[in-house]
This record gives structure tokens, C-alpha cells and sequence, in this order.
């Protein structure tokens, strides 16, 4: 009898021990798992965070700069987009501003407007022509074309006939002029010239930061 209860009882410990060892490691695993995928999350969250980054629109319905993230980007029909670099000279000659030079103007003209102050493009593009004849005009003003390219360039060599320089508040109060040189990064709009307070172009991506001013014209590349 002794011997038989004894041969039964071992094995079913063993079994029942053996049962419980497996339950805790399942309770242990799964703890584990859970933890492992609470860190997976926070690491794709973190990732998402990172992820995109800031593009730059006039909205034309609110009449303001928007900024939506670059997997959204600019909403055509309600947006135009400021671009995301410096704008540059295209292959073929334009018949007007280049349209993500006006959305940085306009975009700028509005928050300055929120602050009270008023700003115009005076100038912006010019047929070659106009450029040549201003530029001829220049010449003879001040007796020297050395003189006359510190602040009008030829034809071929400004920016104004790309439609990417503005002459902002030539004709008007300075302080549309200083309000963008202060504020015109924000928009990829810089002061070029330290002689010009006037002319601006899209030499930085929105939010960028302009470089520092040259003296005149002359130092064009
Ligand atoms: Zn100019």
C-alpha cells in the first residue's frame, strides 16, 4: 500500500511542479512581450515625430502663410506653395514674376498688414528691354557704366527680368522695406544690397537664413 501510494505521488508532484514552472515562464513571456512592444511604440512614435517636415503655402481662402507638413503639402486650389529651397533662374525667360517669389510677397504682405504696416512690389518684373533701357539710362547718369552697374544691371544679368527681384516701397514709406529685411527670411525673402534697401529676392528657403548683404550690383556673380 505504502509503496503504491508512493510509486502514484511522485510523478503527479513532478507533473503538477512541472505545470506551475510552465505557467510562470507564459506569465513571464508575455510580460516580456508586452513590454517589448510598449517599447516598439514609443520608438515608431518617435520616428513619426521626426518624420516630416514643415511646407510652406500661401492660402489664398484665409489670405495668410500656412504651414502644413510635407506629407499633406499645399492644397491646390486653396494654397500656393512658397517653394523649399532658394528659387533660381529657370531654362525659359518668364512674362512675369515667378509665382513662388509672389506667394513669398504675399505672404509677407499680410503679416506685416497684421502689424499695421504697408507694404508694395514697386517694381518686380521687367522685359529685358526695360532692364536695357534703364540700364542705358543709368549709364548716362552717372557718366560711367562702372558706376551705373552698382545699381542697374544689364539686361542679361539682372534678376528682375527672371521675375525673381522685387523693389519693395521704392516709391513708398522705407518701413514696408526695414519690416521685410527684419522679417523677410520667415517668407525666403533677403536684402540684397547694402546700398539698395528696396530690392529683395528669394535667396533662402522659407524659415532660412539670409546671407550677409553685398555691397552693390557690381558684386553680382
Ligand atoms: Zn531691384
Amino acid at each position: 500500500m505504502f509503496l503504491r501510494v508512493k510509486i502514484w505521488t511522485f510523478p503527479a508532484c513532478y507533473s503538477f511542479s512541472m505545470f506551475f514552472v510552465a505557467v510562470l515562464l507564459m506569465g513571464a513571456a508575455s510580460l516580456f512581450g508586452l513590454a517589448a512592444d510598449a517599447i516598439t511604440d514609443d520608438k515608431s512614435k518617435v520616428v513619426q515625430e521626426i518624420k516630416f517636415s514643415p511646407v510652406y503655402c500661401f492660402n489664398t481662402g484665409l489670405e495668410k502663410l500656412i504651414v502644413r507638413p510635407d506629407f499633406i503639402g499645399c492644397v491646390i486650389g486653396e494654397d500656393h506653395p512658397l517653394g523649399e529651397s532658394e528659387i533660381t533662374e529657370g531654362t525659359e525667360r518668364p512674362t512675369d514674376i515667378n509665382p513662388q517669389v509672389l506667394a513669398r510677397f504675399q505672404s509677407a504682405q499680410a503679416a506685416a498688414k497684421a502689424e499695421g504696416i504697408e507694404m508694395s512690389i514697386d517694381s518686380g518684373y521687367r522685359t529685358i528691354q526695360r532692364q536695357e533701357y534703364l540700364f542705358n539710362r543709368a549709364i548716362k547718369e552717372h557718366n560711367s557704366v562702372e558706376e551705373a552697374i552698382k545699381w542697374v544691371l544689364p539686361g542679361e544679368i539682372s534678376r528682375h527680368p527672371w521675375g525673381l527681384a522685387l523693389d519693395i516701397n521704392l516709391h513708398h514709406e522705407k518701413t514696408g522695406a526695414s519690416w521685410l529685411e527684419a522679417n523677410g527670411a520667415t517668407f525666403g525673402l533677403c536684402r540684397v544690397y547694402e546700398n539698395e534697401w528696396w530690392h529683395f529676392e528669394p535667396l533662402v528657403a522659407p524659415g532660412g537664413i539670409c546671407p550677409p548683404l553685398k555691397p552693390d550690383a557690381s558684386q553680382v556673380k
